[in-house]
């Protein structure tokens, strides 16, 4: 068949009906609002915003949600170009008008000849016929499709509740408190014995911690999500916290198995573990740390861990409902489930996070389903994209782990640790002058910027030369 059709008209599924009609291909494009609602969408609107109405920097050289602008922009972006044109002032963010915003998604989509669109609910899994189908029902999927998708995977795929512990930089990490250890050594699959950062603490600096983490302000749930359970074994450190001030020292942060090389006569009284979040290592996650702080008392708090007194969140923790695929294991590098290669995700059901990134992975998922329908291949955007950096985590990130069962897959921001490193760190300025402190890594994320840039406008180019050729 040559129609694709797209499930979902949120900001994943908007972009890629957008991408697959400006290829040429006819859409149908299935929203089942305002016939049936989400929890939280409270429109008829395509591409609603949900909650806040920022789209985070639009700092294109020195911040990675910033270039993913930049580079959905070169790729004629539905979501850029109806965000641009209903900005509102917000300092360096790129903040919208909602309403205004998803009125001129919808616009384009319902004024653009090869897009039908058919509102009503995908009640199950898409008649075969439909062929070539683009799944983007996002965190809120309806529960008949998340129940059919979960069956078709045979797992507990859809992780639908999640804790999230903060993931830290690890060149923000101290390591002059902290060292490398895993507990008594223990070489796992694929580790070294030395896997782990550890962060030591005295018996005066838990007491205070605890009283910390009790004291600090929580989120609260809404009411939507009070009857969801607690992803099992994954209690937020601060109610671990509330039942007994010893508790967190005889689960996560016991101190047994290690001795800090730093000052290996004293036994630390309570240890803080970060375990390695991404192939490249730049990224560590902190074990058991997932939790319900608010964002401003998380840094504070975590920043009172000697080692992690200047740490850079990469992720701060959080904890809401959440529908999303273990896409490193179910997914194939073209977004379709290995199992029924007609279904392709996008969105934040492949796990990631955030309108930006979801949009973005709507954005590559319209043009392999529009490659897809031609016959045509399409060469991934390149890892040092923040486009191929993002679809990298969702589609392979960590595949041996997951596969290990020594870690799971959670949805991600985009971030400069999940890029590949530069051949050679910036160590001078234009004028010749060493750069120092933070310039340095003002210096890198601009290298990076700058890299990713030319190589997605080469991989915008050879695409164009295909396409011509064809
Ligand atoms: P959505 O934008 O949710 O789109 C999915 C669409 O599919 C919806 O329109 C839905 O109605 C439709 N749909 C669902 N099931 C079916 C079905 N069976 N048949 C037909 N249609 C269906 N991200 C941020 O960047 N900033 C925030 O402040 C923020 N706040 C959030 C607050 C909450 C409560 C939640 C749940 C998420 C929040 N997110 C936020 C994440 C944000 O929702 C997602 O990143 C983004 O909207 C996901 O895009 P998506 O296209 O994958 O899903």
């Amino acid at each position: 068949t040559d129609t694709v059709h797209v499930i979902g008209g949120g900001l994943a599924g908007s972009e890629a009906a957008w991408q697959v009609a400006n290829a040429g291909i006819r859409v149908i494009l299935h929203e089942m609002r305002p016939l049936r609602m989400t929890e939280a969408h409270r429109t008829e609107g395509l591409a609603e915003l949900v909650c806040s109405n920022s789209f985070r920097s639009d700092d294109a050289a020195n911040n990675a949600v910033g270039l993913l602008h930049a580079e959905m922009r070169r790729l004629g972006s539905l979501i850029m170009r109806a965000a641009d044109a209903n900005q509102v002032p917000a300092g360096g963010a790129l903040a919208v008008d909602r309403d205004g915003f998803s009125a001129a998604v919808t616009k384009a989509l319902h004024d653009h000849p090869l897009i039908e669109i058919d509102r009503g609910e995908i009640a199950g899994l898409p008649p075969a016929e439909w062929g070539n189908v683009i799944v983007a029902t996002g965190p809120l999927t309806s529960a008949p499709l998340a129940d059919a998708i979960r069956e078709l995977t045979d797992e507990n795929a859809l992780a639908f509740f999640d804790a999230i512990a903060p993931i830290v930089h690890k060149d923000s990490i101290d390591m002059s408190v902290a060292w490398f250890q895993s507990r008594y050594d223990k070489v796992g699959p694929g580790g070294t014995g030395a896997d782990y950062i550890n962060c030591p603490m005295t018996k005066d600096q838990y007491d205070a911690f605890v009283a910390a983490l009790l004291a600090g302000d929580k989120v609260d749930f809404k009411e939507w999500e009070t009857n969801t359970p607690y992803f099992d074994g994954c209690l937020p450190v601060e109610v671990m916290a509330e039942r007994g001030h010893e508790t967190l020292r005889h689960g996560p942060m016991k101190p047994v198995g290690l001795t800090n090389p730093h000052n290996p006569t004293v036994k630390p009284y309570a240890i803080v573990q970060l375990r390695q979040d991404n192939k490249l290592g730049t990224l560590y996650n902190m074990v058991g740390f997932q939790t319900k702080l608010n964002y401003g008392a998380q840094q504070r708090v975590f920043r009172t861990i000697p080692g992690l007194e200047n740490a850079e969140f990469a992720r701060l923790g959080g904890l809401h409902r959440n529908t999303f695929l273990n896409s490193p294991k179910l997914l194939d590098g073209q977004l379709r489930l290995k199992a029924q290669p007609r279904l392709r995700f996008a969105g934040q059901m492949t796990g990631c996070e955030g309108y930006v990134e979801s949009a973005s992975i709507g954005l590559i998922a319209g043009l392999y389903a529009a490659a897809n329908a031609r016959a045509q291949s399409l060469e991934p955007p390149p890892a040092t994209t923040a486009l191929g950096a993002l679809l990298g985590h969702i589609t392979g990130g960590h595949i041996e782990t997951i596969e290990a069962g020594t870690r799971s897959f959670q949805p991600m921001n985009i971030n400069f640790g999940l890029f590949p490193p530069l051949a050679s760190l910036p160590t001078k300025k234009a004028d010749g002058t060493r750069l120092r402190g933070n310039e340095k890594s003002v210096a890198k994320k601009q290298a990076l910027s700058a890299r990713a840039l030319a190589d997605l406008d080469r991989w915008i180019a050879d695409r164009l030369r295909v396409a011509a050729a064809a």
